[in-house]
């Protein structure tokens, strides 16, 4: 098999970091990063910035009583405004307001005190009014920023802080759906979405590539999770990214853009972008020309394709909102009109922030020591951190091992048995008590993956009992375990002349067939000790 060529270039204009790709591991080879890409293509810089619609988390929708409930029988959850019913009009939904007040202050956006609605024209069947009520002319807050940390394992020796301005956050309304029937030839439309809050974040072209994007995007949702102001489940489209991507020269102004619309996962977000800076790239080289275009992303197949909408730059006749008066906000040491009433609280919003992510992953490093590699990792997972501060809660327990048996061993053990965090219900007092014996020397860890395996996939009996009940505690005694390495050396003689005569690489043969003869339960710290001292003689 031959092995993917790497030129050793120097990449100094990223991040004024200087280093060569001289030496990738194996797996690096097989997932190019985009800046690995530019490193082989010629210097192209690619230039990210995202558009996001998260669905807030509200039972009503924006501007109806109609519920949000997903996955309702079709076309139930439509009020006579939600249908564009000659006559009905809009009521504001203050959760609505409230809610996104609170992600644009989560996000250091600016807060207007006054915001307008507008109404967005398109025609389409799935839109009963002909158009969108939304922000354009004054959106509710502005001039946001996003920091988070990048740190894809596979990709990235180190996590990096990267930071995204946000140029607005708006209100706006979903669409419906149409639904295409191939059998019966018609198209049906599905009114559920219809009238659905939204919030958009539109953010600054700050990113370099997909895995940045794919980054920024996860920060996100784990700051609206806390918020509660959306659910963001990608699957049921209650968080949508579009991708807007573009490359160009470093010295010269930047390239032309195409819009990814919709994409449905994180890992869509990097791949997808990743992809379309490489179709990018090939075009320019080959002396083409990149059309401004929209563009969908398919997850079977991995590649960006045109989408046929959009020949021509729309024109929206965007138009104030009749309907609906200036949405007013009570901002401390702004002036109020006096028949204002009842109006939304910025500075009551701003003291329900809760603590955010970023925060926690502080105080892990500070209280625990942890890394900051491993702070991400046991943020990223809800489900692992709180695991985490449970088992801390016992004083004198090894935080390091706690993180190591969360995010290496379980989520190893999981994946073996094809089961997810979701649905592992492994509670934090059971893996508290694998680390406590652990930590008492009265397991080892091939003993404790064996443990972790067992209440894994479902046996309920305390890790003790079942240790007891396996025979499976520790071997510590030096003599027994002197005994049981000599025995084995003995019954492998010709191995031990091999690795007497300089075959030093079998001493981890030696070590397994200790282990094995022992099942694993030798404590292997003795082991090592022992056949060394046995080998020498
Ligand atoms: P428009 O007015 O055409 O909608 P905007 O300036 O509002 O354009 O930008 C829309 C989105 O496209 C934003 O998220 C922005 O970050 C992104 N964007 C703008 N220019 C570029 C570019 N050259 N490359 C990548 N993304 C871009
Ligand atoms: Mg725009």
């Amino acid at each position: 098999m031959h092995s993917i060529h790497i030129p050793r270039i120097q990449v100094s204009f990223f991040r004024n970091v200087k280093f060569s790709f001289e030496r990738v591991s194996k797996r690096e080879k097989t997932s190019l990063s985009d800046k690995q890409i530019k490193s082989k293509t010629g210097h192209w810089q690619s230039v990210v910035g995202l558009e996001i619609h998260a669905q807030i988390s509200s039972r009503s929708k924006l501007f109806s009583g109609a519920s949000t409930n997903f996955g309702s029988p079709v076309n139930c959850n439509v009020s006579f405004f939600d249908a564009a019913t000659p006559g009905t009009l809009p009521v504001l939904n203050r959760s609505c307001v409230e809610a996104a007040v609170l992600t644009a202050l989560a996000l250091s956006c600016k807060i207007n005190a006054v915001s307008l609605f507008d109404r967005k024209h398109y025609f389409y069947a799935d839109l009963p009014a002909g158009y969108q009520i939304t922000q354009q002319r004054a959106p509710i807050a502005e001039d946001g920023k996003l920091q988070f940390q990048v740190y894809t394992p596979s990709i990235h020796k180190k996590p990096y802080l990267k930071s995204s301005r946000i140029k607005q956050l708006q209100l706006e309304q979903d669409s419906g759906k149409s639904l295409h029937d191939s059998i019966e030839k018609r198209s049906l439309v599905d009114l559920n979405r219809a009238g659905v809050p939204l919030m958009e974040l539109v953010f600054e072209p700050d990113l370099e590539d997909g895995e940045e994007a794919a980054a920024l995007v996860k920060e996100l949702c784990l700051i609206l999770l806390r918020l509660n102001t959306c659910s963001c489940k990608m699957e049921e489209g209650a968080l949508r990214v579009d991708a807007n991507v573009s490359v160009h020269q470093p010295s010269e102004p930047l390239g032309t853009r195409t819009e990814i619309k919709n994409i449905g996962s994180i890992r869509g977000v990097a791949n997808a972008i990743q992809f379309e800076i490489q179709r990018q790239i090939n075009i320019l080289n080959k002396g083409g020309v990149v059309i401004n275009e929209t563009r969908s992303w398919d997850p079977v197949y991995k590649q960006t394709l045109p989408m046929r909408d959009k020949e021509e730059k729309q024109d929206y006749r965007y138009m104030p909102e009749p309907n609906l008066p200036p949405l007013r906000l009570l901002i401390e040491g702004q002036l109020i009109p006096k028949d204002a009433k009842n109006l939304v609280n910025v500075t009551e919003l701003q003291n329900r922030i809760p603590e955010l992510p970023e925060e926690t992953r502080r105080k892990l490093i500070k209280q625990y020591g942890l890394s900051s590699e491993s702070a991400i990792q046991l943020v990223n997972e809800d489900q692992l951190l709180q695991h985490f501060i449970e088992i801390m809660k016992l004083e004198g327990r090894d935080a390091q091992m706690i993180v190591n048996i969360l995010l290496i061993h379980l989520l190893t053990t999981l994946n073996k048995n094809k089961l997810s965090l979701e649905k592992c219900s492994v509670t934090s007092a059971t893996l508290g008590e694998i680390v406590d014996l652990l930590q008492e020397g009265r397991i080892n860890l091939l003993i404790a993956k064996k443990v972790l395996n067992e209440v894994v996939i479902g046996n309920s009996k305390s890790p003790s009992l079942i240790v007891e009940e396996r025979k499976w505690i520790q071997i510590t005694d030096e003599d027994e375990i002197t005994k049981i390495c000599a025995d084995v050396l003995k019954n492998n003689q010709k191995m031990v002349e091999q690795y007497r005569n300089g075959k030093t690489k079998l001493f981890d043969a030696f070590v397994g067939l200790v282990a094995k003869h022992t099942d694993q339960r030798a404590n292997m710290e003795v082991v090592v000790k022992k056949l060394k001292m046995l080998l020498q003689k």
